[in-house]
């Protein structure tokens, strides 16, 4: 039988006034009876003044409130276990799974029969467009707890026939005796984790990780797996395909994904989710046209359980919208970094992501490993950015090594930077989400 290529013709595949025409018809519905069962819509659009009977194309979606992640949280405070904006009573629930925030109070994100259901669908066409198919063996190094890149993940997988290895995080030794034992295909996990586990292969087993013999990374959960030297570096390590998904724990598991033009990730999920771009400044609509460059906010348009409006994502991301040779005709979104995350050194607006894509291009005089260093809150810092590397355990010109990082940063970044080489494996590792950013001013 030929392979089939797309998980969900119908929707992968549609004219983008088709896709237009069939949101802004179902976000009409939704937003209208999404006032008689959540207080917290209810309240914030009579404050805003806005009237979802008034939706007559998409673009009427504009004179919507914006909804904010402090809001849900406090929205949980005032309304435990769901908040205000549940949509749906606890029995209707039959999953909570909870978003891994940064800030340490998690939100609680329930999801109804109808809501698994759509997730499964959605990590189907996902997981499908990232080359997964019924004869793979897909082994799992993410966390298998509350973490939406859990369960969710072994059900859509497991919905396309692919057999699921579940190992979860914490458990290299176990992983690899795995791909070896199961004859696994592909391993999906963090980039950080990726590479972490790439070191841990040649120690422990004196193996090359290519000699396990993987066809795919599929990586998420951090945006590592678009940055071209991460990915490059972790395609070379394991002889191996890396494509990247990404989702936001809110909204939907994952509504991104690589298909093998491998030019970033394709919106997959226009029937349940309608984007928009934003300048993260002023919060104006911008175009999707190709090169644009904003922040992500996004619109349930089906969700039973804690549906949102206009949630601001704070991913910032460049869109390509020309056609995909793929055929799919969702745009394509690389993620460059979190909004939270943009640092202001000398009214230059640089990205922890993009630092670590000139840190990993000097692969192996530098391990890749780095921290920076912030000795006040950030936004803004006071240059030179302090960046802390690891230097490759053959390197012996450390000085001209220094120079060298410095003037890369300085050319690519436009950024004056004060770099600080260290012995290989002083910085700490990351299983999960590579945190790069040190807060030396909480010390
Ligand atoms: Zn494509």
């Amino acid at each position: 039988m030929p392979d089939r290529p797309y998980w969900n013709a119908e929707i992968e595949t549609m004219a983008a006034a088709d896709v237009r025409a069939m949101q802004a018809e179902k976000l009409r519905s939704h937003l209208g009876e999404l006032v008689g069962r959540s207080p917290f819509y209810a309240r914030k659009f009579a404050a805003a003044g806005f009237d979802p009977a008034t939706i007559g194309s998409l673009e009427d979606l504009a004179a919507a409130p914006f909804t904010e992640k402090t809001e849900l949280r406090e929205s949980q405070v005032e309304a435990p276990p769901l908040g205000l904006h549940a949509g749906v009573e606890l029995k209707d629930v039959i999953r909570v799974h909870s978003s891994s925030g940064t800030t340490g109070t998690p939100s609680y994100i329930g999801l109804t029969r109808r809501d698994r259901d759509r997730w499964i669908e959605i990590v189907s066409r996902a997981y499908w467009c990232e080359g997964s198919r019924p004869e793979d063996v897909l082994i799992h190094g993410f966390g298998l707890g509350f973490f939406v890149g859990g369960l969710p993940l072994k059900d859509g997988v497991e919905n396309i026939g692919v057999t699921f290895v579940p190992i979860g995080t914490g458990a290299s030794e176990r992983l690899v005796t795995s791909v070896q034992a199961l004859g696994g295909t592909i391993l999906t996990c963090t980039p950080s984790y990726a590479i972490y586990l790439a070191e841990f292969i040649r120690e422990r087993f004196g193996i090359e990780p290519a000699e396990l013999g993987l066809k795919r990374i599929m990586t998420g959960g951090e945006p590592g797996g678009a940055v071209p030297a991460v990915r490059d570096r972790i395609a070379d390590a394991y002889g191996a395909t890396v494509t990247e998904a990404f989702g936001n724990a809110d909204v939907l598991m994952v509504f991104a994904a690589t298909c093998d033009t491998q030019d970033g990730n394709h919106l997959i999920a226009p029937d349940q989710l309608v984007s928009e771009l934003i300048d993260p400044e002023d919060g104006e609509t911008l175009p999707w046209e190709d090169g644009a460059e904003g922040e992500l906010v996004v619109t349930h348009i089906e969700r039973d359980c804690v549906p949102l409006v206009r949630f601001r994502t704070r991913d910032r991301v460049v869109v390509k919208t020309s056609p995909c040779a793929c055929g799919r005709t969702g745009p394509r979104l690389t993620c460059v970094g979190r909004t939270d995350d943009m640092l202001i050194v000398a009214g230059v607006n640089v990205w922890p992501s993009a630092v670590s894509d000139v840190v990993s291009g000097l692969h192996p005089r530098l391990t890749g490993s780095l921290q920076i260093v912030l000795d006040r809150p950030p936004p803004s810092v006071d240059p030179p950015l302090r960046v802390k590397v690891e230097h490759g355990p053959d390197e012996r010109d450390l000085d001209s090594l220094k120079a060298e990082v410095q003037r890369l940063l300085r050319d690519r970044l436009i950024v004056a930077t004060d770099v600080e080489l260290l012995a290989p494996g002083s910085l700490p590792r990351f299983e999960m989400k590579a945190q790069l950013l040190e807060h030396a001013y909480d010390e």
